[in-house]
């Protein structure tokens, strides 16, 4: 059994900024940071959107957060929880191997990649479909690959792969893209030098190949009841994340699994008083690198002040 007066779940942006200010504000917090320590930036390359950096890789970035929280005094616990009990003080976390106490609990645990939900898609996992373009598009130099999606990451994916790819096809199920406009600006620019074609108005029907030699192309499904296989080695779903909150559905208020937050007197207050939220994990809307930290400073600043008035700190 390990006990801590704050416990933060998830060692993303969200998650080390909290650490970074209950640290300060002499909270002695404990990370732990489950299954992607540094969570989702560290699986892409350039960010060029985190003030005060031009470019810097998602990884470098997370290193200089986590080597902050660090230096601080936080202690980072390799562990990942898959269950909770709030129905008393202190509250309860659960791992596999280990149970956790803490008078106040920051959940900052992200988001996980959507999938499409196709068999074929399972069936190729590793093997020709990945959900994380910066992390395999390297083993797809020269080929030919399609990226589904018509988001950031979509495009941010389709313009990273045009640069190592032969081909990029960019299926997107409506004529008109979600993304930023630099973004759908870059991809035009793509597409007038032959690095990138566009599928619109298209959903990805199947993933073809065989066992043996992976994914060979898609079957794609037009909006006017066409279709067309279009020949492939690597297909990467950008389609969006869904929260990783399912540990706590049952213990939280949640609307499509994205926690809800602002209840008594803190804005990132959860249903459950003590309990806090930061980050991707209760963001409908911004889910951005910037917006996760500054909710985990507001997260810990809310825990801060609940257990000063509970008489804890
Ligand atoms: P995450 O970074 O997702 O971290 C979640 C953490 O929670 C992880 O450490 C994970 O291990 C942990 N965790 C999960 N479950 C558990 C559990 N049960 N127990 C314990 N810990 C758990 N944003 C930008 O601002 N700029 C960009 O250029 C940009 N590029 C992106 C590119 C891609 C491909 C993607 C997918 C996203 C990008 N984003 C970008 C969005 C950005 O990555 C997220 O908004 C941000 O990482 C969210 O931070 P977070 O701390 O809320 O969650
Ligand atoms: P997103 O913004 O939710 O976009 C998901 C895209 O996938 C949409 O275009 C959607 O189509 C499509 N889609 C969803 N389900 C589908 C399905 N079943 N079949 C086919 N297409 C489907 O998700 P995201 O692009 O991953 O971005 C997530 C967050 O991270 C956003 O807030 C984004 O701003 C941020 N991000 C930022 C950057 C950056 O700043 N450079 C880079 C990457 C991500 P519709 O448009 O038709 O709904």
């Amino acid at each position: 059994m390990k006990t801590g007066k704050v416990i933060i779940l998830g060692s993303g942006p969200a998650g080390c900024t909290a650490a970074i200010y209950a640290a300060r504000a002499g909270l002695s917090p404990v990370i732990i940071s489950g299954p992607v320590p540094g969570g989702q930036l560290t699986k892409t390359s350039a960010i060029e959107n985190w003030p005060g950096e031009k470019s810097i890789s998602g990884y470098d970035l997370m290193e200089k957060l986590m080597d902050h929280a660090k230096s601080l005094g936080t202690e980072f616990i390799s562990d990942t929880i898959v269950s909770a009990d709030f129905s008393g003080r202190p509250l309860v976390l659960r791992s596999e191997n280990e149970t956790y106490e803490t008078q106040a609990l920051i959940i900052a645990t992200g988001a996980e990649p959507r999938w499409l939900g196709l068999p074929s898609e399972a069936k190729f996992m590793g093997n020709g479909v990945s959900a994380c373009a910066t992390c395999d598009g390297f083993f797809y130099r020269d080929q030919d690959t399609a990226v589904v999606g018509g988001g950031n990451t979509a495009l941010s994916d389709a313009l990273y792969l045009a640069n190592l790819a032969r081909q990029v096809y960019l299926i997107h199920r409506r004529d008109e893209f979600r993304a930023e406009k630099t973004l759908a600006d870059r991809v035009q620019e793509k597409v007038k030098e032959g690095k990138i074609t566009l599928v619109l108005n298209a959903e990805v029907k199947e993933i073809l190949g065989n066992d043996l030699s992976g994914v060979s192309g898609i079957k794609a499904a037009f909006k006017d009841g066409t279709e067309k296989e279009i020949p492939v080695t690597g297909v990467f779903v950008a389609i969006g994340h869904l929260p990783n909150s399912s540990i706590f559905a049952n213990l939280l208020e949640t609307d499509h699994g994205i926690v809800k937050t602002g209840y008594g007197a803190y804005k990132t207050g959860t249903s459950v008083p003590g309990v806090f939220a930061a980050g991707d994990v209760q963001d409908p809307l911004y889910r951005q690198a910037i917006t996760s930290a500054g909710t985990g400073c507001m997260a810990a600043q809310d825990a801060a002040r609940y257990l000063k008035e509970a008489g804890i700190a």
